[in-house]
């Protein structure tokens, strides 16, 4: 089956062009295909994020965060670097990216601050690192993977968390270091609906953005999941959590086996979507273990997972997935999800809208 690419950028790419234009690409998911000898997917989120309410320029600098990041981690796993290296570098851009709801640009909980939660997991060892609530930490993806591997511990959070990372070396941060007027502006559209007072702006006004976000409702967290030459598999997730978020509330991404999950052989899996429904369906794992307890691919499980389970709960959302071998899937329920893959067979695609499509059936 032919399938319609929002973007094929292989040959754009290499003239510095994030087009947006539907493309019949000459790309047959069914052929049969080599297994990569290194993969990664990527995403920046689900959500209400549709084509008509999107600007072109909006559009042009997800296109191009995404593509960068492709190429970034196509670089360094051609080279031989380890999928470890790869999920922290990419999610550590992504991080100080407004663009994405994850370090700066981070959505604000209702007091009117930041609540920061990230995790990561090497599918070799099954090793694991978490971190949830954080304050004032720059990059919390390289706080998760201190966790893992210079703590005795799976999970850390809130204040003890922020102090691990400051012992550990880690960049803080004045939290105003994680503001934007978009995120503020959303805090109180969220605030208004629920009847509450704004609280304090402690940190605005900061310098605005030209572009214009058609998605509210948006999730914005970002998840890398790579394989490099040696079959490791290695997925990492990074968030701000949801718009006003309360009581110390967290979501999936931290979790491990709800918004993270590796096992090299079998899977990787991250997730992004309201948090309260991929807990419950302990999302991450589930895809993985289908995978390794049934016949189905990467593709079908996510499917699966996200269009019958995810669905029938009333949840919204979306993973990335690599299966066994290294095939990437995605799948999601919601009108979009930023998106990307990219293989050592030379593809590199990136995506943004289609409701209920999978790129790889
Ligand atoms: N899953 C995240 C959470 O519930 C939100 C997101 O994916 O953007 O915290």
């Amino acid at each position: 089956m032919k399938h319609y690419l929002s973007v094929s950028l292989i040959s754009a790419l290499s003239l510095g062009l994030a087009s947006c234009v539907s493309v019949e690409t000459d790309f047959d998911f069914d052929d049969p295909k080599p297994a990569p000898e290194w993969s990664l997917v990527i995403h920046g989120g689900a959500g209400v994020i549709t084509r008509e309410a999107m600007s072109a320029d909006t559009e042009a600098a997800y296109l191009t965060a995404l593509n960068a990041a492709l190429s970034t981690g196509s670089e360094m796993l051609s080279s031989g670097e380890p999928a470890i290296d790869v999920v922290e570098t990419l999610i550590r851009n992504f991080e100080d990216d407004p663009l994405f709801n994850a370090g700066r640009g981070a959505v604000m909980t209702e007091t009117g601050g930041f609540s920061l939660d990230a995790s990561i997991m090497v599918g070799d060892t099954l090793d694991a690192g978490a971190v949830a609530g954080l304050s004032n930490v720059r990059h919390p993806i390289t706080a998760a993977r201190k966790a893992m591997e210079n703590s005795p511990h799976v999970m850390l959070a809130s204040e003890g968390a922020d102090q691990f990372s400051a012992e550990q070396g880690l960049e803080i941060v004045d939290p105003g270091y994680f503001y934007t007027e978009r995120r503020w502006e959303s805090l109180l559209r969220a605030l208004e609906r629920r009847g509450v007072e704004p609280p304090p702006n402690l940190y605005g006004p900061a310098e605005t953005t030209d572009l214009s976000f058609p998605d509210d409702r948006k999730f914005g967290t970002v998840g890398v999941v790579a394989m490099d030459q040696s079959g490791n598999i290695v997925a990492g997730t990074s968030t701000g959590g949801t718009t006003a978020k309360r009581w110390g509330r967290v979501g999936d991404s931290p979790i491990i086996g709800a918004g993270t999950y590796a096992k090299s052989g079998t899977c990787g899996v991250s997730a992004t979507g309201t948090g309260e429904y991929f807990i419950r369906l302990a999302i991450a794992y589930a895809i993985c273990a289908r995978i390794e307890q049934s016949e189905e691919n990467a593709q079908q499980a996510s499917d699966h997972i996200i269009h019958t389970e995810l669905t029938e709960l009333g949840g919204d959302g979306g993973v990335i997935v690599l299966g066994p071998d290294g095939e990437p899937a995605w799948s999601f329920n919601t009108e979009g999800m930023y998106r990307g893959f990219a293989t050592s067979r030379g593809e590199q695609v990136v995506e943004i809208y289609e409701f209920n499509e999978t790129a790889f059936d």
